[in-house]
């Protein structure tokens, strides 16, 4: 129960919470949900941590507040974490911690509590996710010293994809790159992916055992998922988050023929074709302006050409690549569109689906233009191949199976 003061200053909580964390190697995200409830008491970030300028955001109802942590790390940023929290007499109400963590390997197929063994999975499967999976230790760690005597939860990006089959999982090298080093399609956003999957066949009403779902998840990192009788089939990231869509900053799919031929040209090390592709590509690179699905919307409605060739090209990247995924489902019943373009951007979603006429869509125009800012809903035709815009909640997905594990 939530009980709240006339003046809004201060609320009191007796339901147990759930507290979800996804902590990188600067940055620690939080979330607190009341167990059943999909609407957070409290999230944040804290960030810049290390450096002279580390600082936390609360988020609550009461507003926005931040607070110096005076270059400390994640320690310090779970202290004033607890600290906020017993202010606001929610401490006592957690019962559980959930972590988000990028990357699971072969080894994780689902959410599983922490243990030591656990936490051993988590650093084999660090050469994966380099610039991930080691944050979310230093996390795990500093929640433990915190809530020593709360269950903790693991929830993986990669989980959802294990589904796939070998055949829409294995590159087409060798396959003692697989064996020796793992390197196949691992598939990323999962959690997001397995919430809209959930709640699609929830909302439309599709049969649990008989469905066909295309996802796309558009963000500054995208990825598109086929999803047959509730299991994913096929994913459009491949062993990192690089593969697949034009992203903000990330190439997704190009010749590895023209990056070595780039690398030769320009003298570019491993490094610099990381950086290239990871953080100079996408909108950002094509558009030389912006990495941002706003920006360039309002720099191509005032004639930019290059952020309308931006734009142009997600588009078609992104029906070209759901056009393949559709060929791995035995039946199609909705396309679903999430994440911060998919959810706002009816420029990118008209553009889409205008494409995909070959595959029954056809767009309702108003109905579109109202699905922004959280509206969601159908944009599609009555007798059309249903699309719908949704909005995810991977917090509310990691604090689910986190109290399903923790037996709350
Ligand atoms: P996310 O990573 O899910 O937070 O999504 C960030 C992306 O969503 C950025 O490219 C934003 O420009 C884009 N976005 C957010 N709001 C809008 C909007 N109203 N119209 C177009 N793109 C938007």
């Amino acid at each position: 129960m939530i009980l709240q003061s006339d003046k809004d200053v201060t609320i009191m909580t007796t339901s147990k919470q759930i507290l979800v964390i996804n902590c990188g190697s600067s940055s620690v995200k939080f979330a607190l949900l009341p167990k059943d409830s999909r609407e957070p008491l409290l999230s944040g970030l804290a960030e810049c941590l290390g450096l002279a300028d580390a600082r936390i955001t609360f988020k609550t109802s009461e507003g926005k507040k931040t607070e110096s942590l005076d270059g400390g790390r994640h320690e310090e940023a779970m202290s004033a974490l607890t600290r906020f929290m017993e202010n606001h007499g929610w401490l006592d109400g957690v019962a559980a911690v959930g972590h988000r963590i990028v990357h699971g390997g072969e080894r994780f197929q689902a959410s599983v509590l922490v243990d030591d063994g656990v936490i051993e999975g988590i650093e084999a499967c660090s050469s994966l996710a380099p610039l991930h999976n080691p944050g979310h230790l230093v996390g795990i760690r500093a929640a433990r010293a915190a809530f020593p005597a709360l269950p903790q939860a693991v929830v993986f990006d990669t989980a959802f994809h294990q589904t796939l089959p070998r055949a829409a999982y294995m590159y087409a090298i060798p396959q003692r790159f697989y064996h020796d080093y793992g390197v196949r399609r691992y598939g990323m956003h999962g959690t997001s992916h397995r919430f809209i999957a959930s709640e699609t066949v929830a909302t439309l009403g599709l049969d649990p055992e008989r469905h066909g779902i295309l996802i796309a998840h558009l963000g500054n990192g995208a990825s598109a998922t086929a999803v047959s009788n509730g299991r994913c089939v096929d994913t459009t990231m491949g062993m990192t988050p690089l593969e697949g869509l034009v992203m903000g900053t990330r190439s997704g799919d190009i010749d590895p023929a023209a990056v070595t031929f780039i690398a030769r040209k320009e003298g570019l090390d491993l490094d610099g074709i990381d950086s290239l592709l990871n953080k100079q590509s996408g909108l950002l690179g094509i558009s030389g302006l912006s990495s941002d699905c706003r920006a360039l919307e309002d720099a191509a409605a005032e004639g930019n050409k290059d952020a309308q060739l931006a734009l142009d090209m997600f588009a078609h990247r992104l029906a070209r690549l759901l056009g393949g995924l559709a060929s791995s489902l035995e039946r199609l019943d909705a396309l679903v569109f999430t994440g911060g373009i998919g959810e706002n951007s009816s420029l990118l979603r008209e553009k889409t689906l205008a494409r995909l006429k070959i595959f029954g869509f056809a767009i309702d125009p108003a109905a579109n233009e109202r699905a922004v800012r959280g509206a969601g809903g159908l944009i599609s035709r009555p007798g059309s191949v249903m699309a719908m815009v949704m909005a995810t909640n991977e917090e509310w997905m990691i604090a689910r199976d986190t109290a399903e594990l923790a037996g709350l």
